[in-house]
């Protein structure tokens, strides 16, 4: 595998996570990972596994026949997710605006209510007696209360219509309602041929544990740009593909399950804001024969560690 691609420096943009949402029809050989720069302590090696002195298993001294670098990628997301629903009602207050709300600054849960549509209207249904106002409740319209030696607060037994607003009409409104809420995606995606090799199936969530994939992987092995067209090659009228992969450790299909879950995170809702960090966690598959399908990496405090696939 070292060799096929190569691998393609350029100044780190953003992770383009855009891009994922508003394509359908990504062409995923055409994505490139990179990082700007990476600490070859993380790059796992044959000759390093060999020298280990933390390893208690001997390592065979011929060549492996198969040696496949490969890389887990792992992907951090905060999303907030704007859903919306309406309500009819009548006369709505007078404060209220129209319009969608401003997309979110933060990722702080939010609730807004915007006019969606004035319905039209008529008579006010609540102050058919005297358009604009009620009787009061409070001196039952008399206009005084305490055995009629104290004014009532209200004027001579009637107050402002509280449906109408005094206006004696009535308007039927529907509202939107909005709220954004913030939802957030840790995970890690090792690539899916893995998983067909019988002594490898706990491959992934030992890498998991081990590598306390909670919590955010090192700086050196962040991904920043996923996305990336490789322009100005040698082949004329077109892109060069090239796969994405992280000093030569390939992605496999990472990439797509990771776009397949960035979008589930955000299905049924817009997604008003996102924050994706992607990183890669490089490792290289070993096999010497079928006994012995290894798989090593070098753990966050730069230990190369040794994972032995057992057949079941
Ligand atoms: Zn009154
Ligand atoms: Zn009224």
């Amino acid at each position: 595998m070292y060799g096929m691609f190569e691998v393609y420096h350029a100044p780190s943009r953003i992770f383009k996570i855009d891009f994922f949402f508003l394509t359908t029809d990504l062409d995923f050989d055409s994505l490139l990972a990179m990082s700007s720069s990476v600490n070859p302590v993380y790059l796992p090696t044959l000759d390093k596994l060999r020298a280990a002195t933390t390893i208690d298993e001997e390592i065979p001294s011929n060549q492996p026949v198969e040696m496949e670098p490969l890389a887990m990628l792992v992907v951090q997301a905060a999303l907030v997710r704007r859903t919306s629903w309406t309500e009819e009602v009548l006369n709505a207050p007078g404060h209220l605006q129209r319009g969608e709300p401003p997309a979110p600054a933060d990722d702080e849960p939010r609730h807004h209510v915007r006019i969606d549509e004035r319905l039209g209207g008529g008579a006010c249904g609540a102050c058919f007696e005297r358009p604009g106002y009620r009787k009061c409740r409070i001196c039952g319209g008399r206009g005084k209360i305490m055995n009629d030696k104290q004014f009532c607060s209200c004027r001579d037994g009637w107050v402002q219509c509280p449906t109408c607003g005094g206006t004696a009409r009535s308007e039927r409104v529907r509202l939107r309602y909005y709220s954004d809420t913030p939802a957030y995606l840790n995970e890690a995606y090792m690539p899916r041929h893995i998983g067909q090799i019988p002594s490898l199936f706990k491959l992934e969530s030992f890498m998991e544990n081990d590598l306390n994939l909670v919590r955010t992987p090192p700086e050196e092995l962040r991904c920043h740009d996923l996305t990336g067209e490789v322009a100005g090659t040698a082949y004329r009228g077109g892109q060069r593909k090239i796969r994405p992969q992280f000093y030569g450790h390939d992605f496999g299909d990472t990439i797509e399950q990771a776009l397949a879950g960035l979008n589930a995170a955000g299905a049924g809702a817009n997604v008003m804001r996102y924050q994706v960090r992607a990183y890669a966690w490089p490792f290289l598959r070993l096999r010497w024969d079928d006994e012995r399908d290894w798989v090593t990496y070098v753990d966050r405090m730069g230990q190369i560690r040794l994972f032995k696939g057992r057949n079941a």
